[in-house]
């Protein structure tokens, strides 16, 4: 970690403890911010407006799958979703370790399937791509595929292997956070704010909250969709965060015999194992504002597409549908870092990889708070989009 200008690192530490960091949003960039931020030895405060998780955060498939969403328009967001793949496994494994609890994080890997011969032609397109960024997915012939995985539909034309990766059960790491967090003595306030308080050259000493002031010196904002219309951030600064709506599906099978090992993916859904039997069925992508409701139209869609590629589910029980806002960005790419406003640090924008993006935002913000200056979140920098109209 560096030290930054303004004193060594156990200072700048010290200083921050007499009044804190003031984290707003309890999503799970929120959670892996302030969990960051406590193991630092920083009095974190979390200020939530609702229940922690209950944002996008609680309806996402939780898949770790940087390359799995085949979309190579946008390497700069490969890099972050890759580095933060590669910090999973730790960031689980010391949190499991702290709270004894289960995130339902599991090296499962990958398979993309075709189901027809246009299909094939695209996904063999697709690979030959990821090869040029050096990754190395694998194609599998329709036997070999379905030695895999047996369930799927016999009538594949070929498909994808991306062995390395990874599911984690977002409601469940966020149970685990809440739970790590209590024994870091970190306060989940439940409360919305309302506004910065700033002193009079401009820097952040704190916020307005429906439950109060809070003073601090460093505010990290991870409002996820609602970036774009917290008006309590002042408007050169305020993102152009819009709410991209996403449905999925969960359903309940046999824990001893699972339908699926594996993500499985088509080119029109895709199907996340939980490691009790559960699968959830993803996702929507609809621009429709700040709208939550679960249609009939997405549910539908969802069930005849997992059904074409795993005919299986159609034993399996129905739990439930839900619907969130993914928070989207003009570039697909999030934003994470300070501000032109000192003391505020943004953290949202992580579109359709806030699950993947945790561990990597978390660590980001924690290298920010004492005055580091990491070289890889560049891309992702704020100022991007600073002094634009706001929205
Ligand atoms: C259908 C769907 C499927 C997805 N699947 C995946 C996936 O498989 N893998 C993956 O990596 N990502 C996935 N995502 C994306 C991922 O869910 C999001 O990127 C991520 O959850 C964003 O987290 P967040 O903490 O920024 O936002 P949220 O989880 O939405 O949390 C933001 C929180 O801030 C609170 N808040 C806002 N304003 C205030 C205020 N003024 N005061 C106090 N609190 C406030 C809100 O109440 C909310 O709890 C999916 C998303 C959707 C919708």
């Amino acid at each position: 970690m560096g030290s930054g200008s303004g004193g060594t690192y156990m200072n700048r530490v010290k200083a921050r403890e007499a009044s804190g960091v003031i984290v707003v949003g309890a999503g799970l960039i929120g959670l892996a911010c302030a969990w960051e931020l406590a193991g630092t030895g920083a009095k974190v405060t979390v200020v939530e407006r609702e229940e922690p998780g209950c944002g996008a955060t609680r309806v996402a498939a939780g898949m770790l799958a940087p390359i799995g969403e085949l979309d190579f328009g946008e390497p700069e967001l490969l890099e972050l979703n890759l580095r933060s793949r590669r910090l999973y496994p730790d960031f689980v494994a010391t949190l499991e370790a702290a709270t004894g609890l289960d995130t339902g994080y599991r090296h499962t890997g990958a398979l993309h399937v075709a189901l027809d011969r246009d299909e094939a032609g695209e996904l063999r397109r697709i690979m030959e791509l990821q090869h040029s960024y050096g990754l190395d997915p694998k194609w599998l012939g329709p036997m070999a595929a379905r030695e895999l995985e047996a369930g799927i539909s016999p009538s594949l034309a070929g498909a994808v292997l991306v062995e390395e990766d990874a599911v984690v059960d977002p409601r469940a790491l966020t149970a685990a956070l809440r739970a790590g967090l209590e024994d870091r003595g970190v306060r989940i306030v439940t409360g919305e704010v309302t506004g910065l308080v700033r002193d009079p050259a401009g820097k952040v000493t704190g916020t307005e909250t429906t439950r109060g002031r809070f003073d601090a010196d460093l505010v990290v904002a991870a409002p996820g969709a609602f970036a774009g219309i917290a008006n309590w951030l002042p408007d050169e600064i305020r993102p152009p965060v819009r709410p991209v709506k996403g449905q999925t599906v969960e359903l309940r099978g046999d824990v001893d015999e699972p339908v699926c090992e594996r993500i499985l993916g088509s080119e029109r859904v895709y199907i996340a194992p939980r490691p009790d039997g559960r699968v959830i069925l993803g996702a929507t992508s609809e621009e429709m504002g700040f709208d939550t409701r679960v249609t009939g139209g997405g549910v539908h869609e969802l069930l005849r597409e997992a059904y074409r590629l795993l005919p299986d589910v159609a034993e399996m029980e129905f739990v439930g549908a839900i619907a969130g806002l993914r928070p989207g960005t003009p570039d697909n790419l999030p934003l994470i870092g300070p501000t032109a406003i000192e003391g505020l640090i943004l953290a949202t924008g992580h579109y359709r990889n806030g699950i993947l993006l945790a561990p990597l935002t978390a660590k980001a913000v924690g290298e920010l708070a004492v005055g580091g200056e990491p070289e890889w979140l560049l891309a992702s920098s704020p100022a991007r989009f600073e002094h634009q109209e706001a929205r």
